[in-house]
């Protein structure tokens, strides 16, 4: 691949928007020459190990060569076809995959181009479902506060009110309803007080409810927050009662991250309306997916059409990297990977217990999370943890890692350890 010059730099940093960024105060920015299993390569040679499998996507790795192979047989064939009128054997696979993996009352699927825009056709669906029932009332949707579910309009409108862009965008966003984030860790002992308020929002508002959407045991964007399955059981419990239809939100969960394929699955709960991207492609590319229960597909069906169909609908490319990341899943090979990062994470992050700047530390799976007191100067922060040799990218207050599950317990303690020592400084 052709090197990068500082006149490549120099353009991205005045021309380019990288993710929440201004183009006149730009934060540098790290070029990367190659990428390989764990290892992030950056163009001055220097060799990082990665923390965040490029925002929970690279769950397998860089470069591998599985993935490599299934992109390079479907390329050579068509790497895309409109699918509308149109169908592919890499869009029936994955879609058969899905189906398989997923809980049985999931039949349904409907292929997106990426995590934000299947949350706007799980909101779609939940709309449709009551239009086609007959009910026009219905509007709005009941959330908890430190979600997060993508940066489009529909999407941001159920993220977090405080820390999402509400005020940003005051008066274009639909305002739905929010109650008090679950206070019970995941561990920790459960008690009906805590759905109080979530079962109280329910009784007085489901006639004008949609459905209910949630991330489901980890909060991720919105503060990295896990909590109890008792509690997302007691919702589905509730939304069973009202006939409300819950949506989980597993983009970031899917696949195996929190020790279960799916999140859902520590509740021993089904949703109605389902979505996965993130991991879904291996990392790959982009590509998502909204699954939903027959009652809701055919209550749509059977009266209409779902009024969704992205120009890049159920890509072929995309499609065929994801089948070969589930094959890699069905060896069943994640869930020791996922076992053995936890305890490493659990062991490596321990010495941040004890310093001053840390107010928690938390691990799930194959998720870390340092919780500090003071948001961290990410102008500063950043080069540190680049000098450490790792690549580990904190917001606001959080220092998280969610590796590759390939990971090795070598390169998760060399991980940690850098983590360690930059949090040290910081509480000197
Ligand atoms: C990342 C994420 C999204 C948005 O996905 P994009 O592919 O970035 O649009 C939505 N929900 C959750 C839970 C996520 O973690």
């Amino acid at each position: 691949m052709d090197t990068i010059t500082a006149d490549d730099l120099c353009f991205d940093q005045k021309h380019i928007w990288h993710p929440y960024t201004s183009v006149t105060a730009p934060i540098p920015v790290f070029p990367v020459a190659s990428a390989e299993g764990v290892n992030i390569k950056l163009a001055d040679g220097r060799v990082l190990i990665d923390g965040m499998s490029s925002w929970w996507s690279a769950i397998h790795g860089y470069n591998h060569p599985q993935l490599n192979e299934a992109a390079h047989r479907q390329i050579d064939h068509f790497s895309h076809i409109m699918f509308g009128g149109l169908t592919h054997k890499p869009a029936i696979e994955l879609c058969r995959r899905l189906v398989d993996i997923t809980p049985e009352p999931l039949q349904a699927v409907f292929l997106a181009d990426s995590g934000s825009v299947s949350v706007e056709v799980a909101i779609k669906m939940a709309v449709q479902y009551w239009r086609c029932r007959g009910d026009k009332q219905r509007k709005k949707l009941l959330t908890i506060t430190g979600g997060y579910h993508g940066d489009t309009t529909g999407a941001m409108a159920v993220c977090d009110p405080i820390n999402g862009m509400h005020s940003l965008f005051r008066g274009i966003l639909m305002e739905h309803l929010f109650v008090e984030a679950p206070t019970c860790g995941f561990h920790d002992e459960w008690d009906e007080r805590y759905i109080a308020g979530f079962e109280q929002a329910l009784r007085q508002h489901h006639h004008d409810l949609v459905g209910v959407i949630l991330e489901p045991i980890v909060q991720g964007a919105g503060g990295m927050h896990f909590y109890s399955p008792h509690y997302l059981r007691r919702v589905s419990e509730l939304c069973k009662e009202h006939g409300i239809l819950l949506i989980l939100d597993e983009i970031a969960t899917g696949f195996g991250r929190t020790g279960k394929m799916f999140a859902c699955e520590h509740a021993g709960i089904v949703p109605d309306i389902m979505t996965v991207g993130k991991a879904l492609t291996g990392g790959y590319m982009t590509l998502a997916a909204v699954m939903c229960t027959e009652q809701v597909s055919k209550t749509i069906s059977d009266h209409s059409v779902l009024m969704h169909g992205p120009t890049f609908m159920g890509n072929p490319l995309a499609c065929a990297v994801a089948c070969a990341s589930l094959d890699i899943l069905a060896t069943g090979v994640w869930q020791q990977q996922i076992i053995d990062l936890e305890q490493g994470l659990l062991e490596g992050l321990k010495p941040c217990r004890e310093m001053s700047a840390v107010a928690e530390v938390r691990v799930l799976g194959g998720i870390g999370v340092v919780e500090l007191k003071q948001p961290v100067d990410m102008h500063t922060l950043q080069p540190r943890l680049v000098d450490e040799g790792i690549w580990v990218r904190p917001f606001g207050k959080l220092v998280y890692v969610m590796p590759p599950y390939i990971m090795n317990p070598g390169e998760l303690a060399f991980l940690c350890a850098g983590i360690c020592r930059v949090v040290d400084e910081l509480s000197r």
